[in-house]
């Protein structure tokens, strides 16, 4: 019996799981950090919380005896994603990123930044009042605005205090309907909205934002670490097949 751990944290990765865990001869380990209280939990051996970095994860790699590695993490879970690249060169483990393709600009248009602090750079001079749907982990990046009034979106309540003078948190599980977001987007006078480029099937939002003429930042997606990529649960399959 080979051993497979993949490193999850969005529902993509939960399907991809419950997926793999259905193939003979394979037991799938599921990996989450622990940050959510709940989480997709996918059918198959679950655990939680950081291995300790690289040598924290090579450690797990040759304890645990895992053969292979899909890294099905949040594409902007960055960190994460490098040291899973590094521990996999170091155990010699075969690693494949499994990735959600970003979003593309055809018929709705936005204005794209490469990261967080050039999207606060970019704020400076547009809009008023802000959907700033990011998460929470990287909030500091926007805290100098201080003339500027936030919407945050939240699963649930952040762990730490906000970093901006003046906000509303929203506590809400997608997905959400058009009329949703529009409705939204409408009640709060959003002028602005700064998104991440997560990817997948595109969000509500972006066409909600599209259809009343609110401006979009876009945050595009960090490139992933060097390797062999994957885009679908097929493509992950053959991967998988040809490693066995
Ligand atoms: P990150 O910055 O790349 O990771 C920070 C640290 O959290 C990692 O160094 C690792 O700790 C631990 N970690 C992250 N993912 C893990 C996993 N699947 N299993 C065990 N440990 C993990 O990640 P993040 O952006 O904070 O995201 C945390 C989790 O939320 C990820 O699993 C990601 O898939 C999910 N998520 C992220 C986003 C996003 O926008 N970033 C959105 C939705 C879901 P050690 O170094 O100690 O191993």
């Amino acid at each position: 019996m080979k051993r497979l751990l993949i490193l999850g944290g969005t529902g993509d990765a939960a399907k991809l799981a419950t997926r793999i865990n259905q193939l003979p001869q394979l037991e799938t380990i599921y990996s989450l950090a622990g940050r959510t209280q709940a989480p997709h939990i996918p059918l198959c051996k679950n655990r939680t919380g950081g291995f300790g970095g690289v040598s924290g994860l090579a450690e797990y790699l040759k304890s645990a005896k895992i053969n292979f590695v899909i890294d099905a993490t949040h594409p902007f879970a960055e960190a994460m994603a490098a040291s899973t690249a590094a521990a996999c060169i170091q155990t010699n483990i075969p690693r494949v990123k499994f990735c959600r393709m970003p979003w593309k600009p055809k018929v709705i248009n936005w204005i794209s930044v490469p990261n967080y602090s050039e999207a606060a750079k970019k704020l400076r001079a547009a809009g008023k009042r802000i959907f700033l749907s990011i998460g929470t982990k990287n909030l500091h990046y926007f805290s100098m605005l201080s003339d500027k009034w936030f919407l945050i979106r939240v699963i649930e309540n952040p762990a730490h205090p906000i970093p901006l003078t003046d906000c509303k948190i929203l506590l809400e599980r997608g997905p959400f309907e058009e009329i949703k977001e529009h409705t939204l987007l409408n009640n709060y006078h959003i002028d602005v909205l700064v998104s991440k480029n997560s990817g997948g099937e595109q969000a509500t939002k972006l066409r909600a934002a599209h259809n009343l003429g609110i401006p979009i930042l876009m945050i595009e997606q960090p490139l992933p670490p060097s390797g062999k990529t994957v885009y679908t649960i097929n493509e992950t399959l053959t991967w998988l097949s040809d490693q066995m």
